[in-house]
């Protein structure tokens, strides 16, 4: 409980390592360090509120930077760390500054992935994973304005879904023949495409971009058929690369994020890494995986606090996400998608009201849920619970699923 933990990476998972370990009573010195200018901040609304200009940065904030000081975490923004030694149990900001730790959290989190494309370097060629990257983009979500989105992920789909109904006109090119394809089943892929194209979004499956066009600010995008979309910017949204580079330049074991058990330990003795970056046990899938959303990035804040502190991690709460587009609401719980033996749709996509129970040996092992919060939240307390469950009662629509929770 005593000694100096440093956190690096000031977002979602940082942060709250960082008050978790203070609300745990940790008395040590605690620094948070980011390499962004802003004071932790959410993303979600950074595809979605944010950019469609309904909210101002600081409503993004998590906190103000005084909380922290109230705390006694010293936050140090813009400020990158460049070095690891984990034998001399040492970090050192990239302006030279060096630091001890006794404790070391990773909380780097992931940047956008990039599309090596001839003229990918053209203005105009966007990707979005902070608020300097809508300030960016924000002029160009104009009405009458072109977007081309690459990629039918959640990013691009929410991006779209404003964009559209803002006026512009939008064309979303993805190269999977479903939307959604890696995070969900084909029938709520179906449902989004139809979604987006009867709101008038270009939808196009199965399209192959080959080159960015333009001379000096992008103008169209070229396709493997050779046909050119002409646009004003384009948004770059096809997943995203953890940020390991400091972990593996220390010898840290990495493998598509840092790999950690489920106390969050890294392969060092005394550091630990949490969300986008690490790839962590998970019960939920009997494997390591690496995980990409808030809840996550704050249930592993605070197992690793808790290790740090000496506690036991308590019941690990399966994954889950959510994502807005247009009136529609999915929250996702499990890792079910692709686990799973059987599939169980309750209610009728029409009604733009359903869920989809993913099930394996008639165990909940994943659900999604759209505009269906009852359904979310029955589904959240009975997956990975080993409950065998009967496929007739949960496609049946007057059946009560509160009534499994019993
Ligand atoms: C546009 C968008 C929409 C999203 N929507 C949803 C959603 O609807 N629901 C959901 O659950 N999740 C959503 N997510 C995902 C969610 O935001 C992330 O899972 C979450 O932010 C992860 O938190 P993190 O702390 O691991 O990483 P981050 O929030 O990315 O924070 C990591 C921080 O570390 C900094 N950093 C990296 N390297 C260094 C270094 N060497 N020195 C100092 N600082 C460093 C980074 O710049 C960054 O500020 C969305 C993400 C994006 C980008």
């Amino acid at each position: 409980m005593t000694g100096r933990a440093i956190i690096v990476g000031a977002g979602q998972a940082g942060s709250e390592c960082a008050l978790r370990l203070r609300a745990l009573g940790f008395a040590g010195e605690v620094m948070l360090f980011g390499d962004e200018a802003f004071p932790p901040y959410q993303r979600p609304p950074l595809s979605k509120g944010f950019l469609a200009g309904e909210l101002a940065a600081e409503r993004l904030f998590l906190r103000g930077e005084a909380q922290y000081r109230e705390v006694g975490i010293g936050l140090h923004l813009a400020t990158a760390i460049g070095a690891l030694d984990t034998g001399a149990r040492t970090i050192t900001t990239t302006d030279g500054t060096t630091h001890r730790f006794s404790h070391l959290v990773l909380a780097t989190g992931a940047r956008p992935r990039r599309l090596d494309l001839p003229g990918a370097g053209l203005a105009g060629i966007h990707h979005l994973r902070g608020i300097a990257d809508v300030e960016r983009l924000r002029p160009g979500i104009r009405p009458g304005a072109r977007l081309v989105i690459l990629g039918a992920g959640y990013v691009g789909l929410e991006v779209a879904a404003i964009a559209v109904k803002l006026g512009l006109a939008v064309t979303v090119l993805e190269a999977a023949e479903r939307v959604l394809a890696r995070v969900t089943s084909p029938i709520v892929s179906a449902f989004y495409a139809d979604v987006h194209r009867a709101a008038g979004v270009d939808l196009r499956l199965g399209a192959r971009p080959v080159a960015f066009q333009g001379n000096g600010q992008v103008t169209g995008v070229r396709l493997a058929d050779g046909a050119v979309i002409a646009c004003d910017n384009v948004l770059v949204g096809i997943g995203a690369v953890p940020n390991t580079e400091l972990a593996a330049g220390a010898g840290l074991a990495v493998e598509d994020g840092i790999l950690v058990d489920a106390a969050m330990r890294a392969s060092a003795s005394g550091v630990y890494a949490i969300g986008d970056c690490a790839r962590a046990v998970s019960p939920f899938a009997g494997e390591r995986v690496r995980l990409e959303s808030v809840p996550n990035a704050l249930e592993q804040a605070r197992i690793a606090a808790g290790t740090i502190c000496g506690g036991a991690p308590g019941a690990p709460e399966p994954p889950w996400f959510w994502s807005d587009q247009f009136d529609l609401k999915l929250q996702t719980v499990g890792l079910g998608a692709g686990r799973h033996d059987e599939i169980v749709l309750r209610g009728a996509p029409d009604s733009r009201a359903f869920s989809v129970f993913y099930l394996r040996e008639r165990e909940l092992v994943g659900l999604d849920a759209v505009n269906s919060p009852v359904a979310f939240n029955v589904g959240k307390r009975l997956v990975g619970r080993g409950i065998k469950l009967d496929p007739g009662e949960l496609g049946d629509a007057g059946f009560p699923l509160k009534s499994l929770l019993n």
